[in-house]
């Protein structure tokens, strides 16, 4: 096997005002992803928490919005009928049915519960359990009309700093016949990889990982959760699910190990203070060298003075940041999955 967990180390010096204008050495850490051979940079001197923000006055003004239960069965789009005849899908209380404003060829929506507002840590393996299983009745519906729709990914944009304009917990289920650029990466880079080592990247990656012991979570089942070397988000952290390429050859088992990853996840985001966050899952058919692959990353929290964390280094550099150390988070967040 072929990876490699390349580091650059940069050096900043400067006089310092806060030792009395003696000379220090600012360092900062450039890694580039075994894979795609993306570049991240560690930043660690984010700013400290403001404390948990109290949502109360937003929950007040937003309530009652068009996935609570009074308005969604009148409000929302329903499915053509040839997908589903019954207009939506409904299982527990999770409701999938089409995006009003769809950004491609299958946009869906699936409201993940009835309650307006969670903090993160009131989210339950059951509420994602539910979710990820009418994402899936969705794409097999889909899939079954038009085998063309390979590429899809269930992601969701949680709080205003993550995307979000509606405060409701909801999923993104978003086929379409061609990859995101994030997709067309991950498959051409696995695909390269396949050819060269005549095995799957992502067993490998987890085999090193294991070997080396510092990003490793943990599994849950077929399950691997670790913090990525190179992460393109803050706090970011990686699920890859073993022998599969998309969501919709999971069973009940792994669904599950998902779901209760999140939660858990979440659970260190809440305790960090942090409100805000966004993960995907990059589900592919027909593709044999790719396994299927979580992020969750959190975005700055909501808060009195808002600070936004993609500056000009994403946006115009196409250069990501990571606000901790992957080996400090692994640390950190271990506790969590226990
Ligand atoms: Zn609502």
């Amino acid at each position: 096997m072929e990876i490699e967990f390349e580091r650059i180390h940069l050096q900043c010096d400067l006089l310092s005002p806060l030792k009395g204008f003696q000379e220090i050495s600012v360092p900062t850490e450039v890694r580039i992803d075994p894979l795609t051979k993306r570049r991240s940079r560690i930043i660690t001197w984010g700013l400290p928490s403001k404390g948990k923000f109290d949502f109360s006055q937003m929950i007040e003004e937003s309530k009652g919005c068009f996935f609570c239960p009074d308005a969604l069965h009148l409000k929302t789009p329903q499915f053509l009928k040839e997908t589903v005849l019954e207009g939506r899908i409904v299982m527990g209380k999770a409701v999938g049915f089409p995006n009003l404003n769809p950004v491609g060829t299958h946009g869906n929506v699936v409201v993940l519960c009835q309650e307006h507002f969670l903090n993160l840590n009131q989210f339950t393996p059951q509420i994602f359990e539910e979710g990820f299983s009418v994402s899936v009745e969705i794409i097999r519906r889909t899939m079954a009309l038009d085998p063309n729709i390979r590429y899809w990914q269930i992601s969701q944009n949680f709080l205003p700093p993550g995307g979000s304009t509606i405060l409701h917990p909801h999923l993104q289920v978003i086929g379409d016949p061609i990859p995101t650029n994030e997709m067309e990466w991950l498959v051409s880079a696995g695909s390269s990889y396949y050819e060269r080592n005549k095995s799957v990247y992502w067993n490998d990656l987890i085999e090193r990982e294991r070997e080396i012991g510092e990003r490793y979570i943990t599994s849950i089942g077929k399950v691997h959760w670790f913090v990525s070397f190179a992460p393109i988000g803050f706090n970011e952290v990686c699920a890859t699910v073993e022998g599969h390429g998309t969501i919709n050859t999971l069973g009940e088992e792994e669904i599950s190990s998902l779901a209760r990853g999140i939660v858990s996840v979440l659970k260190y985001y809440y305790d960090k203070d942090l409100n805000s966050f966004n993960f995907s899952i990059y589900s592919i058919s027909n593709a044999p060298s790719y396994q299927l692959l979580l992020r969750i990353i959190s975005r700055t929290p909501i808060q009195p003075y808002y600070l936004n964390d993609w500056t000009s280094f994403e946006v115009l550099q196409s250069e990501l940041t990571s606000n901790i150390f992957p080996e400090d988070l692994c640390r950190e967040i271990r506790p969590y999955f226990s």
